[in-house]
């Protein structure tokens, strides 16, 4: 059986080849980051199978091409303040964390335990530029907006206004939006100058549900 590190590497160079990747420093965070470290003590043996991986209390970390991809729709640079809405495992926020070496993330989770779970993740793999909240992330996380960048891992049926209000001008927030299971599409809203939304729909994806206030269902 080939170790994780060889199944990342083919991964990695799978990902190289198939060209979907457009920025490279997206693929250099994909092979710093360990995401068996972010999984469940019995799941480890499948961090680099290319699929969505379950946590616990039904969530979902999605599979690495999904996390890769959503690295690249954001545009990141090195000083950049993101926020996450649905922290789960804290893969995806220490992802963003090897994106942003002079900036910040900030991640915010609805469910206790992952909130915990997902907290405990980041420390041990001794991630300091990333803060990790516990609540309702429809509303945002207005004490440390605004935010260059802003990505949604579940989906909802609208942008949640108070995340439009967070969007620094010029940032890019990106979400899964529909609320049909499995069928939603990823989209990306740039905010101009005149506070303006400028759309572009990217693909077809499957996210778990976004909750609270602007989310749908409870
Ligand atoms: N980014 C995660 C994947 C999370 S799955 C990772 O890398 O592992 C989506 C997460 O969004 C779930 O943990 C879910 O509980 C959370 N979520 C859903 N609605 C939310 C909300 N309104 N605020 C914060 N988190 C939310």
């Amino acid at each position: 059986m080939t170790s994780l590190e060889e199944q990342k590497r083919a991964l990695y160079e799978r990902y190289k080849r198939g060209r979907l990747i457009k920025n490279p420093l997206v693929l250099e965070a994909f092979l710093k980051v360990k995401r068996e470290e972010f999984l469940p003590e019995k799941s480890r043996h499948v961090a680099y199978v290319d699929s969505p991986v379950s946590l616990f209390d039904g969530q979902t970390m999605s599979a690495p091409h999904m996390c890769t991809l959503i690295l690249d729709y954001l545009e990141l640079e090195d000083h950049h303040k993101v926020l996450e809405i649905g922290a789960g495992s804290g893969y995806q926020a220490a992802l963003l964390a090897e994106m942003v070496p002079n900036g910040q993330v900030v991640t915010i989770e609805r469910i206790e335990s992952l909130y915990r779970f997902g907290k405990a993740n980041l420390e041990r793999a001794g991630y300091t530029n990333v803060k990790v909240f516990h609540g309702d992330g429809t509303l945002g996380v207005p004490e440390e907006a605004p935010f260059d960048r802003i990505i949604l891992t579940a989906a909802g049926d609208q942008i949640p206004p108070p995340l439009i209000e967070q969007l620094a001008t010029g940032g890019i927030l990106c979400m899964p939006l529909g609320q049909r299971p499995f069928w939603q599409t990823m989209i990306s809203v740039r905010k101009t100058e005149d506070g303006k939304l400028v759309r572009k729909d990217l693909s077809s994806v499957a996210f778990v549900p976004l909750r609270g206030k602007y989310g749908v269902g409870s």
